[in-house]
């Protein structure tokens, strides 16, 4: 008789609710790891992402060698390996961290109900946030949708708790279940190594963030990202550690949470506008252009260094972010749907709330988003935050004073936006 503890989006062994959970129960725990085919059947061969969980994962299984442990490593659709572990095995027991994404709650009804057809107990945590959706509401219940009101209470509560608890595994690894299991390659798992590799985080500029988080060329951020997408780290020692450290550092990570409590509550963000008034604009969606903006072939260097940032590394500064976004639905009036898409193939941090949240935001369609009349202007983006070209230098090897002709002119495409925004918006 064994328990389970299902890893998903918390690959780590430190400081894992549902993992430590799962060592205190009465039964030894068999780690498990699904390859989900429903994901990976989407995905390019050589996805770095898969890669990456790869990586990890193949960390976490040297780790529990030394306790003479293993992981069990599965590919398949969920439910179906389920069904075959619980002919394999007898489950008494499994826990797991919640996943707040529609596909995955659909996922883990469906498993929870066939777990427990079989009388088998299942147990899930908050583990990817600090506040889950239904902790932080407005005085009647309802979510916020307005950023600020949000991270006003996200703070108070968060200053009833402080520090947050962490969860110290590492004195309960005798209870996983003694095996091992056959670690399969990536070969195996149908993938190839890909040339893009997730960068370690980094902790030691977070002093003065405030100061030079906008600054591509500066290089400041914490690339913690991808690490928090898929759970390489804690988010409550990120969250206890920017509470010390830095305060707009934690206001970033409130806004994570924020988005993901906003697609919770709001699941129709996906694919549709948040604030519907505006599903009447009439995008011009020009496949060329579309096609100039991926390639970073716009004429404008900011733009085209953080697409050409982005195919070659997988990672874009979010100040850079936020000016191709706006450029893609603004001044080529491509509608942000567009956009997300062609982000969720090429980030490592792609991460489904914070995607769609900051897109619609861009886009000016999505919930407490930046008015659409606001449009903003590349070259002097440039100006203002990289103003040496230190930045576009480095991914635009092409690039000297006369860079480029853009592909359309800023004043014509700003008032193109504004009339066609205004002309599309449902009173
Ligand atoms: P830091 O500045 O060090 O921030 C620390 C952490 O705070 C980040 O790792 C992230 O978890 C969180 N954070 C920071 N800014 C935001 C934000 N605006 N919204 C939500 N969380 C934030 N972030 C993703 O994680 N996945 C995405 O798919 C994603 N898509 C985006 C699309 C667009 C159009 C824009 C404008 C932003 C997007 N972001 C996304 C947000 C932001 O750009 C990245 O989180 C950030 O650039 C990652 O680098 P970092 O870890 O060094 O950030």
């Amino acid at each position: 008789t064994v328990s389970f503890f299902w890893f998903r989006r918390d690959l780590r062994l430190e400081d894992n609710i549902g993992l430590f959970h799962a060592l205190k129960s009465d039964f030894q725990v068999i780690p498990l790891f699904i390859f989900d085919e429903a994901i990976l059947d989407s995905l390019p061969k050589d996805d770095a992402r898969v890669g990456f969980i790869y990586e990890t994962l193949s960390k976490i299984n040297s780790e529990l060698n030394q306790t003479e442990s293993s992981l069990l490593i599965k590919k398949g659709k969920p439910r179906q390996v389920w069904q075959g572990l619980l002919e394999e095995f007898d489950i008494k027991e499994v826990f797991f961290n919640k996943d707040y994404e529609p596909y995955a709650i659909e996922r883990d009804e469906s498993i929870c109900q066939l777990l427990e057809a079989h009388q088998c107990i299942t147990f899930s945590f908050k583990d990817q946030v600090i506040f889950e959706e239904k902790e932080i509401t407005k005085a009647d219940g309802l979510p916020y949708t307005v950023y600020t009101p949000y991270k006003n209470k996200w703070l108070e509560k968060y200053d009833q708790e402080n520090p947050i608890r962490e969860y110290d595994t590492s004195q309960l690894f005798s209870n996983f279940y003694k095996s091992n299991f056959d670690f399969p390659s990536l070969g195996q798992i149908g993938f190839v190594e890909s040339s893009i590799k997730v960068q370690a985080y980094e902790l030691d500029n977070i002093d003065n963030y405030q100061e030079t988080r906008d600054f591509p060329a500066v290089d400041s951020t914490s690339y913690l990202s991808p690490h928090l997408r898929f759970g390489t780290v804690s988010i409550r020692k990120m969250v206890n550690f920017a509470a010390k450290t830095n305060a707009v550092f934690l206001s970033e990570l409130i806004w994570r949470e924020f988005f993901m409590q906003i697609l919770y509550h709001f699941p129709k963000v996906v694919t549709q506008n948040f604030k519907s008034a505006y599903d009447g604009i009439q995008w011009r969606n020009n496949e060329e252009d579309f096609k100039r903006w991926c390639t970073g072939n716009t004429g404008y260097p900011m733009v085209d260094a953080g697409m050409r940032q982005l195919n070659e590394t997988g990672y874009m500064h979010n100040r850079v972010r936020m000016v191709v976004a706006s450029f893609l639905c603004k001044h080529l009036m491509i509608q942000w749907q567009w956009g997300e898409a062609y982000f969720a193939e090429k980030l490592l941090d792609y991460d489904l709330s914070a995607n769609v949240g900051n897109w619609q935001w861009a886009a000016g369609t999505g919930c407490d988003a930046a008015p659409y009349f606001r449009v903003f202007n590349p070259e002097i983006q440039l100006k203002k935050f990289d103003e040496k070209g230190i930045y576009v230098r480095k991914w635009i090897s092409e690039f000297d004073l006369g860079y480029g002709e853009p592909m359309v002119d800023h004043a014509f495409a700003r008032d193109r936006a504004i009339a066609t925004y205004k002309a599309g918006i449902l009173k």
